[in-house]
């Protein structure tokens, strides 16, 4: 389910809000300044499937070398901003297709309005991207660190931005809670129909990360809030758009890249099922087209799954019993999980060339 009724606003081409599928985004941790490693990176997370990319820009030279990681880029490049609104303005000439401003710490009216006006100019949209931990001190003093703190956050700011005419908004409220997370959006999304990106902000990383993330996206991208998701994992970024995917394919808004169905292993279990499938996902996240994958330790339910599934293997004690689109091909690999690895790779890069 998609929140059809919140506007469209329009990235560099990328159209965030209304009926568009959830636009994925994530983030470089590579010095700014170094214009080569950030461009390296982006081109790795558009690989991957990153369909807008941020980068932070917090000093000078971080905002010199914008130019040339946008004539690079291969997708529209956000400017991250805090504290500075001439960064903001440096940003706007370096030609960026979108701010990120955090109202918790630009907070002058005259600032505000004085970006407006030049995105306004060039026709950028202005996140107001709300964190929970750096909120203006007044909201503090007036609602704690609380969901409606966060709101009345966005709301001044967008109320300045309104106030010059300016209405190409797109607002996040993240907080570390998971259920901050979701109150405040909750709350956001009855009142207003700007764009929301939605992310659980530092969520940690590895297991915990994913599940936070997961959680706290999912459940409001299951009930129609959100048009742009970025995961903020302590990691690889390419990982973060792993995960975006993920759930994306989780809730079915979209299917990018391989679903992989394994089964659990037991004592029955016939092949290194998880060896698989930490090979498949390790090497095969450049796959844009959707396919449905099955690794299974043994016929007991691999039969079944590896016969709906695309491409699917069966677990036998001479091997795997390759099936494709649900029918037997071959019987693969001995005890070698490389090779076998290697095999399936083979058959979902086939299958994929064929149009799926
Ligand atoms: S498919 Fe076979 S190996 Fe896998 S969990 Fe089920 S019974 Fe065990």
């Amino acid at each position: 389910m998609i929140n059809e009724n919140s506007r469209v606003v329009d990235v560099g081409g990328v159209k965030i809000g209304g009926d568009n599928p959830i636009v994925v985004q994530s983030m470089t941790n590579t010095d700014t300044r170094d214009p080569d490693a950030t461009i390296d990176q982006i081109r790795r997370l558009v690989g991957h499937g990153c369909e807008l990319v941020r980068v932070a820009v917090p000093d000078d030279e971080a905002a010199r070398s914008l130019s040339r990681i946008i004539a690079e880029s291969p997708v529209p490049i956000i400017a991250d901003i805090h504290y500075s609104p001439d960064l903001a303005l440096m940003a706007l000439d370096a030609g960026v297709a979108k701010l990120r401003l955090n109202p918790g710490n630009i907070t002058l009216d005259r600032d505000i309005r004085r970006i407006a006006d030049a995105a306004s100019e060039k026709s950028i949209p202005i996140r107001v991207g709300v964190n929970s931990g750096s909120l203006d001190q007044e909201i503090i003093d007036e609602y704690g660190r609380t969901a409606a703190g966060m709101v009345a956050s966005a709301e001044r700011e967008i109320r300045l931005l309104e106030g010059q005419g300016f209405e190409d908004i797109v607002v996040s409220l993240k907080s570390s809670e998971v259920n901050m997370t979701v109150e405040s959006n909750r709350i956001f999304a009855e009142k207003y129909d700007y764009p929301l990106h939605l992310g659980v902000t530092e969520a940690g990383g590895g297991r915990s990360g994913l599940v936070k993330s997961a959680i706290g996206i999912g459940t409001l991208l299951g009930e129609g809030i959100g048009d742009t998701i970025r995961i903020s994992l302590t990691a690889d970024p390419v990982e973060e758009v792993g995960t975006a995917y993920d759930i994306l394919r989780a809730l079915d808004l979209r299917n990018r890249g391989i679903d992989i169905v394994s089964c659990p292993t037991c004592g029955r279990t016939e092949i290194d099922v998880q060896g698989l499938g930490g090979y498949l996902e390790r090497n095969m996240g450049d796959v844009t087209g959707s396919i449905r994958v099955a690794l299974m330790g043994c016929s007991v339910n691999g039969i079944g799954e590896a016969g709906s599934s695309n491409v699917g293997v069966v677990g036998t004690e001479n091997g795997g019993l390759l099936y494709v689109d649900g029918e037997y091909k071959e019987t693969i690999g001995d005890d070698d999980t490389d090779v076998m690895a290697e095999k399936i790779e083979e058959s979902v890069r086939d299958y994929m060339g064929r149009g799926g």
